[in-house]
């Protein structure tokens, strides 16, 4: 079983984006990356891919969304390997790999991972104290 431990103060942030909202993506890390560029940072493929380019941020890719990628992010947050994500979903439009979003969403509850849904979530969270300090997750059933 894999130990989890306190999230860090350099952190492994998974950056995801729908489609309709990568744009976003790219100018909130433009807006962040005096921030993000003291982190780990990964995402799904082709959010991955443009913020790399469109940034000079280094991002790891998994696969893209629809091929795996946010179910891929799931399992390192269950394997204690990702402490954060960013995820600009997008509420009006319909994605076949929904279920695995929602997989993801359910893990990152289980494994209480502070995660943003939408721009200002993101703003907030990305300006918290605890960006520079450890914390304590309080994770659910860790007795299991
Ligand atoms: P993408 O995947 O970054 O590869 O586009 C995101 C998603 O659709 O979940």
């Amino acid at each position: 079983m894999v130990e989890l431990k306190p999230i860090g103060i350099k952190k492994n942030i998974a950056l995801i984006a729908h489609d309709n909202l990568k744009d976003t993506m790219v100018n909130w890390c433009i807006k962040n990356k005096h921030i993000l560029e003291k982190h780990m940072l990964c995402g799904t493929g082709t959010t991955a891919k443009r913020i790399n380019q469109e940034t000079g941020l280094n991002v790891y890719g998994y696969n893209s969304g629809p091929l795996g990628g946010d179910q891929q992010v799931g399992c390192r947050i269950a394997e204690g390997l990702i402490d954060m994500v960013i995820f600009f979903s997008d509420p009006l439009s319909a994605h076949p790999h929904d279920p695995d979003v929602k997989a993801l969403l359910r893990l990152a509850q289980v494994f209480d991972i502070p995660m943003a849904n939408s721009e200002a979530t993101a703003d907030f969270l990305i300006t918290s104290p605890y960006m520079e300090t450890e914390y304590t997750r309080n994770i659910m059933n860790i007795k299991l």
